[in-house]
């Protein structure tokens, strides 16, 4: 677990009495704490900037939180751009990371002076088609193949994914937009998702450094930023360890001084689109047990299910599991700890060492600050769960009601279904 929940049970019993479970939780004060901290460590830098990913944490009160912090934002989709425009974060603080983007979506983009982060050589020609030219910055994912090895199973091995850029293609896509006119270039990989490992991330940054250094030379294009992208893990587990972000920051600066500066590179601006490391620590998923059952296991069932939270199901992930005012109590029992959806991987935790669990008792799902209520679904009719922000001076406030049984059936054509046969 890599934060503690703020309240005790007291506390959150009086606010549930304000805001029903299930709801998601979230520390302003906890989240700032921690940006903070990212942005000391990397301050060694020039320049530096995390833009946070939106899809981590849709939510535009997260958003204003982290751009009062410094952060710019990572969209994948314009939903995401309209989002942090409405935060407010300035239009090139925002980066468009998209692959298959639809050609709308490039355009309020562009429209909007948004960097945009080109995922495939293809889509040169796709945007001067669409946009009538080429934007004044342009950025390139790349992906190293085979070159970048022990990459974990989210992302999978480089070679069979879908993203970026080989080698030989953003040499040539650097080129082309030179000759084009474009006249700020990035370059951007991502190969990790929720590593632990502060030297995968300095042997990725080597990399990417070694390829700006080996464009300037074959092309002639100065690469001014490069983006580092996401993929700082956090500890779901007891026994892992947090990332330290000084030593990431250290390792990436000692392959700056040995090949961007002889290079001819510095200052070279140093990105960021983490989300997972940014919210996912500071915000909790808050149920209470409705059923118990005893089969063939124990089963505690809770008023959330995986339409709250996937990842379990989807991942078979670990989140930590706590129970209000049972923190220290002993840990007696093991149970299945279920939601409502008819799918059997709709349990929170499986065969967990757990205190006993009273019906009424409220159960707290850790880590689940990113990519929890963003991946929410409507499968089985469930309506997702609203969100409170937990301000520095302690107060509550809810940043997104509860879904509605309206909210549920808005799509659908009611008013003519009664005539049809
Ligand atoms: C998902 C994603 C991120 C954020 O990943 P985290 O694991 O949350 O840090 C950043 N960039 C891109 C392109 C992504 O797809």
């Amino acid at each position: 677990m890599s934060s503690n929940f703020p309240l005790n049970k007291d506390q959150l019993d009086n606010l549930i009495k304000k805001f029903p479970t299930p709801f998601y939780l979230y520390d302003e004060e906890a989240i700032r704490q921690n940006m903070r901290k990212f942005t000391k460590a990397f301050s060694i830098f020039p320049k530096f900037r995390e833009h946070y990913a939106v899809k981590a944490c849709p939510n535009p009160y997260i958003l204003k939180i982290l751009a009062d912090e410094g952060c710019g934002a990572d969209c994948s989709s314009l939903p995401e751009l309209m989002l942090s425009e409405m935060a407010g974060i300035k239009e090139d603080h925002v980066i468009f990371t998209s692959n298959e983007t639809p050609a709308e979506e490039y355009k309020y983009a562009y429209e909007r002076k948004n960097i945009i982060n080109l995922d495939d050589i293809t889509h040169i020609e796709f945007l001067k088609k669409h946009l009538g030219k080429l934007p004044e910055t342009i950025c390139f994912r790349y992906n190293p193949g085979n070159e970048k090895t022990g990459c974990n199973s989210i992302i999978g091995k480089p070679e069979e994914a879908k993203y970026g850029l080989t080698r030989p293609q953003i040499i040539e896509a650097y080129k082309i937009c030179k000759a084009e006119g474009v006249k700020h270039f990035g370059l951007h990989t991502m190969v990790a998702s929720n590593e632990l490992n502060p030297d995968f991330f300095i042997d990725t940054a080597k990399l990417v450094f070694e390829l700006a250094s080996e464009i300037k030379e074959k092309t002639g294009v100065r690469i001014e930023f490069v983006d580092l992208g996401g993929g700082l893990g956090i500890p779901y587990k007891p026994d892992q360890v947090a990332v330290d972000y000084d030593q990431i920051a250290q390792g990436i600066r000692k392959e700056y001084d040995r090949v961007i500066v002889p290079a001819g590179l510095d200052p070279l601006a140093i990105y960021w689109e983490c989300g997972r490391p940014i919210t996912g620590p500071y915000g909790w998923l808050i149920t209470t047990a409705i059923h118990e059952k005893h089969i063939y296991r124990e089963y505690i069932a809770v008023d959330s299910c995986m339409a709250d939270l996937m990842r379990p199901g989807m991942y078979g992930s670990y989140h930590e599991v706590t129970v209000s005012g049972k923190e220290n109590a002993p840990k007696t029992q093991v149970y299945d700890v279920v939601g409502s959806l008819c799918e059997n991987c709709d349990k929170f935790a499986v065969q967990r060492q757990l205190p006993k669990i009273d019906l009424g008792d409220h159960v707290i799902i850790h880590d689940a600050g990113a990519h929890g209520r963003a991946m929410g679904f409507n499968y089985n009719g469930k309506l997702r769960c609203g969100e409170v922000l937990m301000r520095p001076d302690g107060s509550f406030m809810q940043i997104r009601r509860r879904e509605t049984i309206d909210d549920l059936f808005a799509t659908l054509d009611l008013a003519n279904v009664k005539n049809f046969n």
